[in-house]
């Protein structure tokens, strides 16, 4: 019997990328699903995929950035299955590709309430039900934008620096308290996904033309791995209770931000002009 048999695991965003390949991954491996997504045609999707494949299914449309919202869902998942066990907050959107100054301090919001929020809701409203499993995990989905700052992307590298921060923190108390909960960050980079078209959420502006070259060059030259390749690696992490997961290209990110510390950001911009032209 694998660790994820007959568990409950909560996917948020699982409907599209790397949570739709967590749920699914998750099934195949015997897992019961709650599942949450604001898009609810991707929703749909995913639990008819599960379903297809005799998975217990509860799906859920959401804004994981409404507190209400996903307190509901946790008491729903609670009273559905009985047990909560696991909970990926992978919910997550881009934001703009504009300059700090060029940022409205609305977008700054919106992506910090998504991104950041939602991974706060989603860990402190399942937390009681996973310690009181008995066998307990979150896992929290950053980037490598959670260690590496770049142009153009200052609201989605505040988040995601802070949900590294916020998800150490949550495994020093687990540490501390001996709690039955074991902690993940997960840092992809790369992954083939709708993750640089999602701008700010479904029925927000087309992204800009003049943006649209990056994501293109984005989409062509670093989104190598898969999702269900991500998937892969994040549910072996989590059955052997790692605590951190790097994913493709974060692996020589995170040497580079090591070795480099205090200049890493010059070579990051020289990297981009080569790859960009301008950022
Ligand atoms: P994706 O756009 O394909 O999937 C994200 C899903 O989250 C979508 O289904 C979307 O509808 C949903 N979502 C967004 N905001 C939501 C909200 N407020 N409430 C509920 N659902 C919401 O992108 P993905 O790449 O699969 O992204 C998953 C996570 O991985 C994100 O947190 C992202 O930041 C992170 N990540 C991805 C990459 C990559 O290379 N793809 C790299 C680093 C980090």
């Amino acid at each position: 019997m694998s660790s994820f048999t007959r568990k409950v695991a909560v996917v948020t965003g699982a409907g599209s990328g790397i949570g739709r390949a967590l749920a699914s991954g998750l099934a195949g491996r015997g897992a019961r699903l709650a599942i949450a997504d604001w898009d609810e045609r991707g929703l749909h999707d995913t639990a008819e995929l599960l379903r297809s494949r005799g998975t217990e299914v509860l799906p859920v449309t959401l804004d994981v950035s409404e507190r209400d919202a996903v307190a509901a869902f946790a008491a729903q998942v609670a009273e559905r299955f009985g047990v909560v066990h696991q909970v990926y907050n992978n919910a997550g959107i881009a934001g703009g590709a504009l300059t700090i100054a060029e940022t409205d301090y609305e977008a700054f919001e919106r992506v910090l309430a998504v991104n950041l929020w939602g991974v706060v809701h989603g860990t402190k409203e399942f937390l009681p039900h996973l310690i009181a499993s008995g066998d307990g995990h979150v896992v929290n989905v950053s980037s490598l934008n959670g260690f590496m700052a770049q142009p153009r992307l200052a609201p989605y590298i505040t988040s995601k620096f802070a949900v590294r921060g916020f998800t150490e923190a949550l495994r020093t108390e687990m540490l501390a308290a001996r709690l039955p909960v074991a902690v993940t960050v997960v840092h992809p980079g790369g992954v083939r996904t709708n993750i640089t078209r999602s701008a700010y959420g479904p029925g927000s502006a087309a992204i800009p033309a003049e943006h649209l070259k990056r994501v293109e060059v984005y989409e062509r030259r670093l989104f190598r791995t898969s999702p269900e390749d991500a998937a892969r690696i994040i549910l072996r992490a989590v059955e052997r209770k790692k605590p951190r997961v790097l994913i493709a290209q974060a692996h020589s990110v995170d040497r580079l931000v090591r070795l480099l510390p205090a200049s890493y950001p010059r070579q990051v911009v020289s990297w981009g002009r080569r790859m960009f032209g301008e950022w």
